[in-house]
């Protein structure tokens, strides 16, 4: 097989359904470009996944809402991919349409005043790469985000944390397509946030957040982003593709330190290892497949039950057709 074939066609066995013709038609009458096949190991951290039946960058607002209204016309669903860095996607990959965000979305509008900022923050845009405009605005709020990877779409879904923050501290509201293609701005008292999680109110896409931030002083702020900076350089496995943390934190406890006493570290099957650096992330130590992963993570579940009596609850978002 060529390394073209190879590329475009995922592993052996892991074949994308075809999308119905309808949905193809109706897509392309819209002008709505799309990619069968396309492999999501392509887009995800962890580099794992299979095919998507459907890839479908979009570009604005309109053209997202011509994507989600063909899409719920049809019944055809959709996922919504932001940088894949907190996802394991299946062998098999995904039926139906995975949505990602374009250019169009990579945005900040800046609102300065006496008591900060008010941002409009487009849900593409890469948290990193905020963090480090924010600071050098001297604007506080986002400090604890240092090195969280991804988008900030993905990072309100998954109320991304660390270090004692957690970006709901910031929203003020977000900016939504629902899934029948309606814009709409939710605000802050109806979002309902919790430990690495926002369940919103509608099966929707976000579009854009409004955040507000503090004034900050610029060495206090640069101090907690280099503290926060050691302190990942120090415990998180480099060099092999991952997904961060893999297990939530147990209530009082950190999932990381039981996996370690139990022993874990560096257990393996097949590609897929237990970081010797840091218990809490597998890493793809080379040619992992989707199920390397979620069966070294059931081991491991298993380990921590019999020993600690502690159920341990997945942080990465198992996605797609298993
Ligand atoms: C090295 C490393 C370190 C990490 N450190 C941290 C950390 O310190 N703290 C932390 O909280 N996380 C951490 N993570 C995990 C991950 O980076 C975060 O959860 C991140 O916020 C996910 O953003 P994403 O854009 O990659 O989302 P994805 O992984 O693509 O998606 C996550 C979820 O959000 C949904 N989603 C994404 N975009 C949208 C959108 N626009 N509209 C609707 N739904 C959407 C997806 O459907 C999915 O359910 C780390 C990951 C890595 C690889």
């Amino acid at each position: 097989m060529s390394g073209r074939a190879a590329e475009t066609q995922g592993p052996p066995g892991d074949v994308p359904a075809a999308p119905p013709v309808a949905v193809v038609s109706a897509l392309a009458a819209e002008e709505v470009p799309v990619r069968p096949g396309e492999l999501l190991g392509r887009h995800t951290s962890f580099r794992i996944g299979g095919p998507a039946d459907l890839f479908v960058a979009v570009q604005t607002v309109p053209e997202l809402q011509a994507m989600l209204r063909v899409c719920h016309a049809h019944e055809y669903p959709v996922f919504f991919l932001g940088g894949g860095t907190n996802l394991l996607v299946s062998d098999r990959g995904v039926r139906g349409a995975v949505l990602k965000l374009g250019k169009g979305f990579d945005f900040v509008e800046w609102d300065t005043h006496a008591n900060g900022a008010s941002l409009r923050v487009g849900a593409a845009v890469p948290f990193k790469r905020l963090v480090l405009q924010t600071i050098k605005a001297k604007l506080a709020g986002l400090e604890f985000a240092e090195g969280i990877p991804g988008t900030v779409g993905g990072g309100l879904l998954m109320n991304a944390g660390a270090f004692g923050g957690e970006i709901s501290s910031v929203v003020e509201a977000i900016e939504v397509v629902t899934e029948a293609g309606d814009a709409v701005s939710i605000p802050r008292q109806e979002l309902d946030f919790s430990y690495r999680h926002l369940a919103l109110p509608t099966r929707a896409v976000v579009t854009a957040i409004r955040m507000r931030l503090a004034p900050g002083e610029a060495a206090t702020l640069q101090a907690k982003v280099a503290h926060a900076k050691a302190r990942r350089d120090r415990h998180q496995p480099r060099g092999y593709p991952n997904a961060g943390s893999i297990f939530k934190n147990p209530i009082g406890e950190h999932a990381g330190r039981l996996l370690e006493v139990a022993g874990l570290k560096g257990a393996r099957l097949g590609g897929a290892m237990i970081s010797e650096r840091h218990a809490n992330f597998i890493v793809n130590a080379g040619g992992a497949r989707a199920a390397d992963v979620v069966d070294l993570m059931g081991f491991a579940t298993r380990v921590v039950r019999d020993r600690f009596e502690v159920a341990l609850e997945p942080e990465v978002r198992l996605v797609g057709d298993w």
